[in-house]
């Protein structure tokens, strides 16, 4: 039977996440509270989308102090190159302007995005707009959708719920209640939750289905 995942969150690491479990061959739901998924993302656009650094690998691991073994781990994975290589796939060439800054040649992200959905929904991702998640029940994940509170079950979970700034294109409030929920689910419902990123402005994990003893 495939598996099933559902990311929350339809920023670029949500969408990430969706591609990448696609591409294992994942059967994967993304929801998102907004009527649309990227507005941060394209709200970057206008600074004309700083996608990545030229510099070489070593220096540029090397800027993110204390995190840079961490972040190496990721750079690795995903290299600069392989992060331009992708937006290359996408249709969209990009630059290195003056700064050793990397831009998409248009400066924008709306064609990026774009390209990047109409792949992700090829793939067969399936996007689930205005549905805010609630947190979980022992039946799945809780969403507010137009329907009302709908139940989720899913195999595994990545929450890709972004910070807190700019709150009007989507990130919810630190401290709301889905915060304490989703850092606690497991006294409750036996699941594996592994949370990978939680920082006043930020939280990011995976849930996996519940553990086998
Ligand atoms: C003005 C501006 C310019 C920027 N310029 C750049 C730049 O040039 N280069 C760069 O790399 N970065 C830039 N950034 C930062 C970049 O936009 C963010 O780092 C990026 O969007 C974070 O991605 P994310 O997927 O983690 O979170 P977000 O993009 O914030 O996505 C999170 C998603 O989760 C959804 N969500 C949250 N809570 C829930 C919930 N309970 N239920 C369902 N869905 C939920 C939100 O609706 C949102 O769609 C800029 C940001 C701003 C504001």
């Amino acid at each position: 039977m495939t598996a099933r995942a559902v990311v929350v969150g339809g920023g670029p690491a949500g969408l990430m996440a969706a591609e990448a479990l696609a591409a294992a061959g994942v059967s994967v739901d993304l929801y998102d509270a907004m009527p649309s998924v990227g507005r941060k993302f394209l709200l970057a656009g206008k600074g004309g989308l700083n996608l990545t650094h030229s510099e070489p690998l070593e220096p540029f691991i090397g800027r993110y102090g204390a995190a840079h073994e961490r972040v190496a781990r990721w750079l690795e994975a995903l290299s600069p190159q392989a992060l331009r290589d992708w937006a290359k796939g996408l249709g969209v060439d990009t630059f290195v302007g003056s700064s050793g800054r990397v831009f998409p040649t248009d400066m924008k992200a709306a064609p990026l995005l774009r390209a990047w959905l109409h792949r992700l929904r090829a793939s067969g991702v399936r996007l689930h707009m205005r549905h805010r998640w609630l947190g979980w029940s022992e039946a799945g994940l809780r969403f507010d959708s137009p329907i009302g509170e709908v139940i989720v079950p899913a195999d595994a979970t990545v929450l890709a719920l972004g910070g807190a700034s700019w709150a009007r294109l989507g990130p919810m409030a630190p401290g709301c209640r889905c915060w304490r929920t989703a850092a606690w689910p497991s006294r409750r419902c036996g699941h594996r939750t592994a949370v990978s990123t939680w920082r006043a402005g930020a939280i990011t994990c995976a849930r996996s289905s519940p553990a086998r003893r």
